[in-house]
């Protein structure tokens, strides 16, 4: 992890917007720019200084993993350490996330900067640090295939476990064994195995409900490897699938080798999207795919980038995501299949190998 190189990217940032430094308290942000793996704490980073504060608990664990920061102590009480953390530093523009920082912490800070007479100005910024964590470097590409292989192995698998009668939470089990046995961390989010019109779900809940023949079975599942995530989608048939299942599932497919094929340097999310989106349309789907085409995969299993209708970010190398176009049909069912994926020189390469 090159702490120095996120910094100066960073700070880089910080002086584009103007701001002479930034209050970091979103987890993955602070992990991400300082090493540091312990689950409280913020960054106050400027243009000279590095700063790390937390409590107590976290002080021996901060000093070990965060060796670029210099770690402050905290208590519970903000009024005491806030105005102590900047007493130093002639700060007048102190950027905070206002994505992560709550409506309560944010009126603790004012009363505190006015109390102490500081004339800091708190200034919202939102996505700075998640911009940076969009594009991966060559080590967090290397943690997510990790990740990606685990989850392809598992869903093989499942695919030669699963059978009629058993029923979706015992399929979801069986997967989060084999997940955590393999090498994974907790996994990232719920696994999702939905059957029959629990499909139609795009983010079903593993139900006791039994897996019968014909019917479709949509799988979601993540592995974490050192912090970052994978994320893939198959939807399988046991038995012989009805004429649904075949159109539904080819106009899935064909939806996301679309937007495969498609994908340059460059290109917004919100075109790639329209690109996948118009396949299911002209099938007769346009309805039933009411979700995003995809999302940035890396510390968290859904970050930047986002591929949806109307996103402006442009995708560039480095960028880790997922293409997952769906179809779902209240009462039938739903198909979704969803490949982690990663451009390289203008182009996109398929992380997933889990058979379709
Ligand atoms: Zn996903």
């Amino acid at each position: 992890m090159k702490i120095a190189n996120r910094l100066q990217k960073l700070r880089q940032k910080l002086t584009e917007k103007e701001i002479d430094a930034i209050f970091v308290s979103q987890p993955e942000n602070r992990y991400y720019l300082s090493g540091f793996g312990g689950s409280s704490g913020y960054l106050l980073i400027t243009p000279q200084s590095a700063i790390l504060a937390t409590d107590f608990r976290y002080i021996e664990q901060a000093k070990r993993q965060a060796p670029d920061y210099e770690i402050f102590q905290i208590s519970a009480d903000i009024a005491d350490w806030f105005p102590r953390l900047i007493a130093e530093l002639s700060l007048g523009r102190l950027g905070f996330e206002a994505g992560d920082i709550t409506f309560t912490m944010h009126q603790r800070l004012t009363d505190t900067l006015n109390k102490a007479k500081f004339k800091l100005r708190l200034v919202p910024v939102d996505g700075l640090v998640e911009y940076l964590r969009a594009i991966k470097e060559p080590e967090e590409i290397q943690l997510i295939t990790r990740a990606a292989d685990i989850t392809d192995n598992a869903f093989d698998y499942i695919k030669d476990v699963i059978h009629t009668g058993m029923s979706e939470k015992e399929v979801a089990w069986e997967i989060e064994k084999f997940l955590r046995e393999k090498g994974s961390e907790p996994v990232p989010f719920d696994i999702i195995v939905a059957a029959g019109s629990n499909s139609a779900l795009p983010h079903a809940k593993p139900s006791p409900r039994a897996i019968r023949c014909g019917e479709p079975v949509l799988i979601d599942i993540g592995a974490r490897v050192e912090g970052y995530s994978s994320d893939l989608s198959r939807t399988i048939c046991l038995g012989i699938p009805d004429d649904t299942f075949n159109k539904v599932y080819d106009t899935v497919v064909e939806a996301q080798l679309t937007a495969i094929a498609a994908i340059k340097n460059g290109i917004t999310g919100g075109e790639i999207d329209n690109l996948a989106r118009t396949v299911i349309k002209q099938a007769g789907y346009g309805e039933a795919f009411g979700h995003s085409l995809g999302h940035g995969v890396g510390l968290a299993p859904h970050e930047a980038p986002r591929l949806g209708p109307n996103s402006s970010e442009r995708l560039a190398d480095g960028m880790v995501f997922t293409i997952e176009p769906g179809i779902y049909i209240t009462g039938w069912g739903g198909v979704r299949i969803e490949d982690l994926v990663v451009m390289e020189s203008g182009k996109i390469r398929v992380i997933s190998k889990a058979s379709k």
